[in-house]
């Protein structure tokens, strides 16, 4: 049996993420992809203007473009042209005359004022104001949306529809982003059966896998099945070998607590450095992280279907977010009021599941998915948000206020 490294320290789940994320560096590799590719990739640089945004004066409403001396009550202005969306008046609006304009339509060099054509009668090409106008109402000036040389996106920004829109409207068509981490997963454990497979005595499909590559993938990395390691060292020992050049993370699941079979703590050892592997958490207590001889980063996930998504959701992805060059946002704690009786001792940290729901009055209601065992991977599939429950919480009680973390907030778990 391995020798549990009994004298690790027990972090707080924040403590431990804070620990993960210090210890991983920045990739410096990039790719130059279309502008189309780059949703939710992450900025090298700081991206300024180089068009100020509206570029050139131009029309917010469909109407007339006046020069505000011109206005009289009760006087008719000759419409003299038209200034349409790409195609522009280009000649003087002679005095007491005026040119028809539609919305993004350059405002002639000579015009102040837009008078909106429901506020307008015409006649023989006679354009009779009937409201006051209100001098420069209804222009878009140059920059008001973004000044030449302000910033258009900051680097490190992991880039949203929005953000793109505004590359796009400075003329861009590729841009330069952080490289995305390549991630190898693998499954630990004799008992572990591929689908398809009958399934020997005492052996269950192997679901991890399939959860872990699938939350690595809706989040946006490259994630590739490498397989079942058996419970054996020396397969533990050469998967690790073959593997760590070609990917930047290596992640398994099972074979980190203190069993008869486990195998993974030792071998990360024998390849490169251990850094810690008890989390004050559940479910996900035991958890390893390192770093192979290789620079391949290394986690050890528990076997637990429910652990082992859990410990991905909190730290795995902030550290691929933080190898691709974006900050970790802590994720946002929201109120709800517990509909049920929450059961916890006093101790650990727990990310216990729960289904939440409006009131209809703006306010959010969380009811428990039931047993709370890190085995019972229905719970996650049920499942709309973590009930996240201090170590020194001993449960709730119905009508209690309890913090709850939205999959939709969490990478990987939403889609
Ligand atoms: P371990 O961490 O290896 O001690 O495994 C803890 C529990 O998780 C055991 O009940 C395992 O059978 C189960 N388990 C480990 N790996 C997987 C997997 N890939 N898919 C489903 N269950 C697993
Ligand atoms: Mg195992």
């Amino acid at each position: 049996m391995n020798q549990p490294t009994k004298s690790a320290p027990v972090l707080t789940v924040d403590e431990a993420r804070a620990a993960v994320i210090a210890a991983i560096s920045a990739t410096c590799e990039t790719d130059s992809l279309p502008l189309s590719e780059a949703l939710g990739r992450v900025t090298c640089n700081k991206i300024q203007a180089v068009v100020s945004i509206p570029p050139f004066r131009n029309s917010a409403m469909d109407g007339y473009a006046i020069r505000f001396a011109d206005y009289q009550p009760d006087t008719a202005l000759t419409v003299v042209g038209k200034s349409l969306a790409g195609h522009p008046f280009n000649g003087k609006i002679p005095a007491s005359a005026t040119v028809t304009i539609t919305t993004g339509a350059q405002v002639p060099e000579d015009a102040d004022t837009i008078v909106i054509v429901e506020n307008t009668t015409i006649t023989d090409n006679q354009v009779r104001i009937n409201e006051p106008p209100v001098k420069h109402q209804h222009i878009r000036n140059i920059g008001d949306d973004i000044k030449h040389g302000a910033t258009v996106v900051e680097a490190n920004t992991r880039l949203t529809a929005a953000q793109l829109g505004l590359l796009a409207a400075q003329g861009m068509q590729s841009i330069e982003v952080f490289k995305q981490p390549r991630v190898g997963v693998f499954s630990t454990g004799d008992e572990l059966c591929e689908a398809g497979q009958k399934r020997f005595e005492g052996a269950i499909y192997d679901s991890n896998r399939m959860s872990l590559c699938t939350m690595l993938r809706a989040a946006g990395y490259i994630a590739d099945d490498l397989g079942i390691a058996r419970d054996d060292q020396s397969e533990m020992q050469s998967l690790l070998t073959d593997n760590q050049g070609k990917y930047d993370f290596l992640l398994s699941s099972g074979g980190v607590s203190v069993g008869e079979a486990d195998y993974v703590k030792s071998a990360l050892e024998e390849n490169g450095a251990l850094q810690f592997w008890k989390v004050a958490m559940k479910p996900g207590k035991p958890m390893v992280t390192g770093k192979l001889k290789s620079g391949t980063y290394y986690f050890g996930l528990p076997g637990n279907p429910v652990s082992s998504m859990v410990t991905c959701a909190q730290f795995v992805i902030p550290a691929l977010q933080t190898f691709e060059g974006s900050a970790f946002r802590p994720t946002p704690v929201l109120k709800a009021i517990c509909d049920t009786q929450l059961c916890k001792d006093a101790g650990r940290f727990e990310f216990q599941r729960g289904i939440y729901r409006t009131d209809g009055k703006g306010g959010l209601q969380v009811t428990t998915t039931g047993l709370q065992d890190s085995h019972v991977l229905h719970s996650m599939g049920q499942a709309n948000c973590f009930i996240c429950l201090d170590a020194q919480s001993t449960g709730a009680s119905a009508g209690d206020v309890v913090n709850i973390m939205l999959f939709d907030t969490l990478a990987g778990l939403t889609i």
